[in-house]
């Protein structure tokens, strides 16, 4: 076992704050990290305060790491000591299962094991980015490909990865109109993937108070959904509508916003339940679905993707004794765009 600084949440609602944690021995098939860097998902918040329930405490939040190897255990052979690599949302899955072996990790029937706030299969608990070091089986580690630095690059572990996986599934491209509604973390990725993907963005925010920067990192049209015309001016517009929000919407105004055969992707994960009519999906033939992280296989897709159009994340890199201030922004919906803890200064 090793020790490593970490910050941790002792019970549900209370501050962060700084302590030690172990990290097991290499196994044979294990890559030892060195974390430079650690996203800020709002996943951790809703875990830390325990609003979707079952979180396990103490708790090291993180699953967006950004790192470079320091050791690799015998049988590893993608990775060698001095790569930069990456670990998201999960650590482990059975492998075996028809999900699994389709590249689906995170539908793995006997459960996958999360970064954090998991349990591994040996018993183990599960401890995540908010630490200098990690240590992770070689199939859910990720290459982060030169030309993107560290620290933008965290985010897209799962920032990155949630929005380019249901963007790619549900054809964003060109001639597709794809809204975003919310502008935090998710959402600003999902604008640059999907403008990237060639698709025409809208963003779909509360007011207009991040209108210049929606357009600059890639919308063509913004709107207030404040505003109670907006919805009347874009009844019918949209092939795709990426809902990102951590709280609960009125579901009927945005899927009026779709055009015929069009999709609601659900993202983000409020704990209260959404409503809807059924109306608002026949008269239209309307999709109203959801969407979870993606497999590992396409997260290293959507890293490729990123560094070849030079999308990364727009991050506020903050010192570890800045992380609780961090999370009442992100709550406050005042994150610009994600922050990133720089893991020296744990
Ligand atoms: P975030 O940075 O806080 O962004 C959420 C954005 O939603 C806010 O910036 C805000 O944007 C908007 N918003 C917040 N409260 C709102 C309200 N009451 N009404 C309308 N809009 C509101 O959070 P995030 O890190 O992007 O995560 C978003 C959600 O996705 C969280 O619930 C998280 O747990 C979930 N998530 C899901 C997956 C998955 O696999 N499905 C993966 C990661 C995260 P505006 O100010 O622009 O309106
Ligand atoms: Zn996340």
């Amino acid at each position: 076992m090793t020790s490593t600084p970490a910050i941790a949440v002792t019970h549900a609602g209370g501050q962060l704050a700084p302590t030690t944690i172990e990290r097991r021995e290499l196994r044979p098939d294990d890559v030892q990290i060195d974390i430079a860097y650690a996203g800020i998902c709002h996943s951790d918040i809703h875990q830390a305060k325990d609003e979707w329930g079952g979180s396990v405490f103490p708790m090291v939040p993180g699953h967006e790491i950004a790192g470079t190897v320091a050791a690799v255990g015998p049988d590893v052979t993608k990775y060698r000591v001095g790569d930069r690599v990456g670990v998201g949302c999960m650590v482990n899955s059975c492998g075996e299962c028809d999900y699994c072996r389709e590249g689906y990790e995170q539908f793995c029937v006997k459960g996958n094991i999360q970064t954090y706030n998991g349990v591994d299969y040996d018993g183990a608990h599960t401890y995540g980015g908010y630490s200098q070091q990690i240590v992770v089986k070689e199939g859910f580690v990720c290459g982060i490909p030169e030309g993107i630095e560290l620290d933008v690059a965290a985010p897209l572990l799962c920032a990155g990865i949630t929005t380019f996986s249901p963007l790619q599934h549900w054809g964003a491209g060109p001639g597709k109109k794809v809204a975003v509604v919310g502008l935090g973390g998710l959402g600003h990725m999902g604008v640059k993937i999907a403008a990237a993907m060639g698709a025409e963005v809208t963003v779909l925010s509360q007011s207009l108070k991040k209108q210049e920067d929606g357009l600059r990192l890639g919308a063509k049209h913004y709107y207030a959904t404040e505003d109670s015309s907006t919805f009347d001016t874009l009844r019918g517009q949209f092939d795709i509508v990426l809902n990102t929000v951590s709280a609960k919407l009125p579901i009927d105004a945005y899927l009026s916003t779709l055009r015929v055969g069009g999709a609601m992707v659900n993202v983000g994960a409020p704990s209260e339940p959404l409503e809807y009519s059924a109306f608002s999906l026949i008269g239209g033939n309307k999709v109203l679905t959801g969407s979870m992280i993606g497999g590992i296989a396409e997260t290293q897709r959507m890293l490729d993707f990123c560094a070849e159009h030079h999308v990364g994340s727009e991050i506020e890199t903050i010192s570890a004794d800045q992380v609780n201030e961090a999370y009442q922004r992100v709550e406050d919906s005042d994150v610009r765009y994600r922050f990133v803890i720089d893991t020296s200064t744990l």
